[in-house]
C-alpha cells in the first residue's frame, strides 16, 4: 500500500483473519478504558463521548481510493490506536464500506459502549465483532482496564449480553491474562463465568507477550494458558503470539513496518512472520529513527517513540 494513507494500515498478515486492511477512525491515544495491558500505551484521551474525530469524507475517499489501486484483502478491520466506536460515525462508515466491496468487516471493541442502542445499532452491521472481558467484577475491572468516569463493570457486561442477542453476525471474545493480576485460577474460573453469559462464538486467550502500558505488567506462560483454555465454553484458543507462524509474503516498505510497530510494538523476527520475509530483510527498516527498543522477556522490541 502507497504511504498515501491517514486512516488506513496494512494489509497486514493475520493468523485468523487472513489479510487484513486496517482502518484507525480514533486519534492516539482516545479510548474509553486505559487498560495495564495496552499495548499501544497509555490512553491520552479517556472518554465514553463519542465524536468525529476524524473527517468522515477524508477516511471515505481513502477507502475508494485503496478499494480502486489495491482492493486485495480477507478482511476490514476497524482497530489501531483507541476505542473505535467512539468514533461518532462508525455505522455510516460500514455501510459506505458495505456499499462497495463484498470484502467482510470486522471492528475490534472494547465493548464499553454496547449498553447503548445507538451503538448496538451500528455495530450490527458489521460481520464479526470482537469484544473484550479481562475482569470478574467491578474491583477488577477498575485495577485492570482503569475505565473512563461512570463505566462499571456491569454496565459492559450488560451491554455485550444485549449486542450477543441482537447480533446474527459471529462474535468473538478476547480475555487479556496477566501473571499476578487475574491469572489465578479461581479469578479465571469468575472471568469464564461471565463470559459464558455473553455467549461468543470464539473466545481468544492473550497475554502480555508485547510490551504493555505498565512494564511491570507480567505474562502468563504459555503452558499455563493453554491449560487454561478448558475452563471457557466454548473451548477458549491462545492467540497471544509466543511462537512462529509465518504469515503470507507483503512487500515491505518502512511504512509499513511503522505502520504495523505504530499499534503492536514487535521484535524483528515476529514482523519477519508477519510480513512472511526473513529477518534480514526487516533488518534496515529498523535503523529507522522514529522507533526505539524496549527489552522484554529478554526480547527487544521495537516500539515507536
Ligand atoms: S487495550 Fe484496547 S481497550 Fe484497552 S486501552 Fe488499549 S485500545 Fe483501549
Amino acid at each position: 500500500m502507497a504511504a498515501s494513507y491517514k486512516y488506513l494500515f496494512g494489509p497486514v498478515p493475520s493468523r485468523r483473519l487472513g489479510r487484513s486492511l486496517g482502518i484507525d477512525v480514533t486519534p492516539f491515544k482516545t479510548c474509553s478504558f486505559d487498560c495495564v495491558f495496552c499495548q499501544c500505551g497509555c490512553t491520552t484521551k479517556l472518554v465514553t463521548e463519542r465524536g468525529e474525530f476524524i473527517v468522515f469524507e477524508e477516511v471515505c475517499d481513502e477507502i475508494g481510493r485503496w478499494l480502486k489501486a489495491d482492493g486485495q484483502a480477507d478482511v476490514i478491520t476497524f482497530a489501531g490506536s483507541g476505542e473505535p466506536t467512539l468514533y461518532s460515525r462508525l455505522g455510516e462508515l460500514i455501510d459506505f464500506i458495505k456499499a462497495r466491496t463484498a470484502i467482510p468487516v470486522i471492528v475490534l471493541s472494547n465493548g464499553t459502549l454496547l449498553h447503548r442502542i445507538a451503538v448496538r445499532d451500528e455495530l450490527l452491521r458489521a460481520d464479526k465483532v470482537k469484544v473484550s472481558l479481562s475482569a470478574w467484577d467491578n474491583e477488577s475491572f477498575q485495577k485492570i482496564n482503569r475505565p473512563a468516569p461512570g463505566l462499571s463493570f456491569e454496565q459492559v457486561l450488560a451491554g455485550e449480553r444485549e449486542f450477543r442477542a441482537e447480533f446474527k453476525g459471529e462474535l468473538w471474545l478476547e480475555v487479556f491474562l496477566m501473571e499476578g493480576v487475574n491469572a489465578r485460577p479461581e479469578q479465571v474460573k469468575k472471568i469464564a463465568a461471565a463470559v459464558a453469559g455473553i455467549r461468543p462464538d470464539k473466545i481468544h486467550l492473550n497475554t502480555a507477550v508485547r510490551p504493555p502500558a505498565e512494564t511491570d505488567i507480567q505474562p502468563v506462560a504459555k503452558e499455563k494458558l493453554e491449560a487454561l483454555c478448558g475452563v471457557f465454553t466454548p473451548r477458549a484458543e491462545v492467540i497471544a503470539s509466543f511462537s512462529t507462524t509465518a504469515g503470507s509474503a507483503i512487500k515491505l516498505s518502512a511504512e509499513k513496518v511503522l505502520d504495523l510497530i505504530r499499534r503492536h510494538p514487535a521484535t524483528a523476527a515476529q514482523l519477519a512472520q508477519n510480513f512472511g520475509v526473513d529477518p534480514a530483510t526487516v533488518s534496515p527498516f529498523l535503523e529507522d529513527p522514529r522507533l526505539q527498543i524496549e527489552v522484554r522477556g529478554g526480547e527487544a522490541y521495537y516500539k515507536c517513540r
